[in-house]
Order: structure tokens, then sequence, then C-alpha cells
């Protein structure tokens, strides 16, 4: 079994998440009293939303890279970065270390493609529905067609995802308000609805969508999972 780094504590309410659908996989695929192999590096996430809201990409490229090595010195076989905001500087990162970066846009892609979707809602921080790094790479790397909230919309789910469920709070104001958004975005033609923030299936899940959803935290536990037991 190979090794799995992590980025995590971004925040630390998804690594727990991460964490334990990571060890229920490994479970699940090797049975008995088998666990993941993995090395956590686990941020102060005051830091991090420090550097994004000034914009400060350059600093926070540096750590994540700083991290991503201690990880690969620490002996990881591979590489998960734990949430979707932060894959904003994968490029970076990967050629800063020489184990490999599992992309959790292209795993995401990769699941909604095998199910034969197309065109695919995307939920998650403004910065991930709005820039090239994200919702650009799901167009051009993986010819899927992206729809978004209306920017008042975008505006509630990235607020919710930093006022609340980064800090652990979960409200049925928020989550009747993802809903409304989820059945707007399936009325617009969605075929499925990416949870495209490692947070989101911790207000809404697939009960609360009438098209599929893609939870890319669990998409990105099992690709890491599956990748270490090859
Ligand atoms: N975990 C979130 C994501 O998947 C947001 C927190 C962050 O800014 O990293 O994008």
């Amino acid at each position: 079994m190979k090794t799995i780094g992590m980025l995590g504590g971004m925040s630390w309410e998804s690594t727990l998440t991460y964490y334990r659908l990571i060890n229920e996989t490994v479970k699940q695929r090797r049975g008995g009293l088998h666990s993941a192999k993995c090395l956590l590096y686990s941020f102060d996430f005051h830091e991090i939303e420090q550097l994004q809201q000034q914009e400060n990409w350059e600093a926070a490229t540096a750590m994540m890279v700083q991290a991503a090595q201690q990880v690969e010195r620490g002996g990881a076989d591979l590489l998960i970065i734990c949430t979707n905001t932060m894959h904003k500087m994968a490029n970076e990162v990967q050629a800063a270390i020489h184990i490999p970066l599992l992309h959790i846009a292209d795993a995401t892609a990769q699941a909604i493609q095998a199910q034969g979707l197309h065109r695919i809602g995307l939920l998650g921080t403004n910065y991930t529905m709005e820039q090239d790094f994200y919702k650009g790479r799901l167009v051009t790397q993986h010819g899927l067609e992206v729809l978004t909230p209306p920017a008042p919309a975008r505006q509630v789910v990235h607020d919710v995802i930093y006022d609340e469920l980064c800090l652990g709070i979960t409200k049925a104001d928020s989550r009747t308000r993802y809903r409304e958004i989820i059945a707007d975005l399936a009325a617009r033609g969605a075929e499925g609805i990416i949870f495209g923030c490692t947070e989101i299936g911790l207000l809404v899940n697939q009960a609360d969508s009438p098209v599929p959803v893609f939870d890319t935290t669990q998409i990105h536990a099992e690709t890491a999972v599956a990748f270490a037991l090859q």
C-alpha cells in the first residue's frame, strides 16, 4: 500500500471527512483491520483564508509548496490537496515535488464522464466557481459545459462556506437556500451538480438534488485510495 500525503486543514472540518472516507475505503477494499497509510500536513486555516482575501497568492503558493515538500520528505508516495480552492496553485505544487499530485477536478470530471453527463452545475467558493484554474479546467481539459449560479446566489454559496461550514456550523436556512440554488441549476439544464467545495457535503447531499451530485471530497478520497492500492 502506498502512503497518501494530504494537505489539509482547509478547513479541518472537511479534512476529518477525508480521513474517515480514506480509512473506510481501505477497510472496504482490504477488510479486517486494514487502514490507510497517510501523512497529513494540516494548516492553520486562518492564515490561509487571510492570504486568499488579500489575494496574496504568491505567499499562499509558497506555503503550499513548502508543506507539499515536507510531506514528500516524510515519505508520501502521492499527494492530495484536500480543498478545491487551493488547487489554484496545483501546477506550482506539482512542479516542486517528485510524487504525483492527484488533481481534484480531474478526478471529478472522470466521475462525471463515467456517467455520460456533459452539462454540469458547479457550486464552490467564488474562486472555484469563477476562475480558470477550476471552472476553466473542467471546460478546456475535460470538455464539460459548466453552469454556475448567478452572482448573488454565488455569493450566498461562498459566504455559507466561510461563515458557517468551515466553522462547523450547519443551518437549516442555508440548506434550504442551497436546495433552491441546486434546483435552479437543474432547471437551467444541469444534468448533475458538483459539490466543488470539500465542506458542501456537510450541509447537503443527494437527497437535496433532483439530479446526481458529485461530491468532490468523496470522489477525491476514493481516487487517492485506488491509487494507493494499485
Ligand atoms: N474547502 C473549501 C474548498 O474545497 C474551501 C476552503 C478553502 O478556501 O480552501 O474549496
